[in-house]
């Protein structure tokens, strides 16, 4: 007997009679043991918004069935309960899914287990928290519980049709560029750099001309609008970037009066709209003393009069952004734990990566 999860979801008629009816078809059936269900909870339709909302469950269950002869039985109760099978994602009476089945992990074109975007829905993660917390995603190595708080609450899809765009996350000296640059490089893909090199105001930011932050946020927006411009990001492939465009505003509220910020933010929120939204982002966390450390041992002139007190009050700022954030799903990774350089953290960093983007060139082949 094999332990398996399965997702109940649908919009269409009495949705609570539906999905009750599926569980008790699941019990009836003498190869499938129901042990547990989740609470039936209303959620959002993922896309379609004109759709009328979903409830949905997660069950768990035993059975002596293959994977396959699970998925046959599954099709069999939504067909019996009246499910008419349209273009994907369409309004359903019922839909079952296998979400995992064991630690088995099936690639073939009518299964994918683990279901290939699980891990990319809240109420699927929540409700599987609630059967077992401690559950391991068998591809991304990690517990629910783990994967549900990478996503604040929210629920993602893979959107092929949009620039599979990662950015990597955290204050100056985190090791931000080192990673982007290590990841493309493993995933022979494009990767963009903040221009701080080339941005003639920051030095002089740094040694204490306040009167040219503006010039220099307002430089370092422009290059940053140009370089995340959709056009020139081609969809459905990974691209790396160094940094998130949001944090900008992190930066402008430390470096700039508020008259400054005034005129800032109405540029800011005029270009917002324009730049690529990560499908990712990586998020690097480490001590305020740590990061001071690698910036005196890079030794950017302009860096070193940097002081802990504003690598503190950025790292909080992270902190602040990323809890409300509602983009796309969240890595947290602890310096303390990952070595950008150490090609098995690396690797680690690419499988969980890959699961969440759909460039079929990196998918095919796995770095
Ligand atoms: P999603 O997979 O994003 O939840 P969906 O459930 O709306 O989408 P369906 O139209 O119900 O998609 O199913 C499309 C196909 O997915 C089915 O023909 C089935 O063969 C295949 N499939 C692949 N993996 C699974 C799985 N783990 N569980 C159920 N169906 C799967
Ligand atoms: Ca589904
Ligand atoms: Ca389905």
């Amino acid at each position: 007997m094999t332990t398996a999860y399965i997702g109940l979801g649908g919009n269409l008629g009495d949705r609570n009679a539906h999905i009750n009816s599926a569980l008790k078809l699941l019990s009836d059936n003498e190869n499938i043991e129901l042990v547990r269900t989740s609470d039936i909870i209303e959620t959002a339709p993922l896309v379609g918004l004109d759709q009328p909302k979903y409830l949905n469950a997660v069950a768990e269950v035993k059975t002596s069935l293959s994977p396959q002869g699970l998925l046959e039985e599954l099709v069999e109760i939504e067909t019996s309960l009246g499910r008419v099978r349209k273009e994907k994602w369409s309004s359903r009476i019922i839909d079952l899914d296998i979400l995992l089945f064991g630690s088995q992990v099936i690639n073939e074109p009518a299964l994918t287990i683990p279901h290939r975007q699980m891990h990319l829905r809240s109420f699927v993660l929540k409700g599987l928290c609630r059967l077992n917390n401690n559950l391991v995603h068998p591809v991304l190595k990690e517990t629910v519980s783990v994967l549900a708080e990478r996503l604040n609450g929210r629920d993602f899809f893979l959107n092929p049709d949009v620039p599979q765009l990662v950015s990597v996350a955290g204050v100056i000296g985190v090791g931000k560029t080192t990673l982007a640059e290590n990841l493309s490089g493993l995933f022979g893909c494009k990767s963009i750099r903040e221009a701080y090199d080339k941005n003639p105001y920051l030095p002089k930011v740094y040694a204490g001309e306040k009167e040219l932050a503006l010039d220099s946020q307002v430089f370092f927006l422009s290059s940053r609008v140009a370089q995340l411009n959709p056009k020139n990001l081609p969809p459905g492939r990974i691209t790396i970037s160094d940094y998130i465009f949001e944090k900008e505003l992190i930066y402008a509220r430390c470096l700039l009066s508020a008259e400054q910020m005034s005129l800032y933010e109405k540029t800011y929120r005029s270009v917002r709209s324009e730049v690529a939204q990560p499908v990712l982002a990586i998020c690097l966390i480490d001590s305020a003393e740590n990061c001071l450390k690698r910036i005196h041992k890079r030794n950017r002139p302009y860096e070193q009069k940097i002081e802990l007190g504003f690598l503190q009050d950025l790292g909080g700022d992270y902190d602040e952004l990323f809890a409300h954030w509602k983009t796309c799903p969240v890595i947290r990774l602890l310096m303390s734990d990952f070595d950008c350089e150490n090609a098995e953290d690396l690797q680690y960093l690419a499988k969980q990566i890959t699961s969440y983007i759909v460039d079929a060139a990196v998918i095919a082949s796995p770095p």
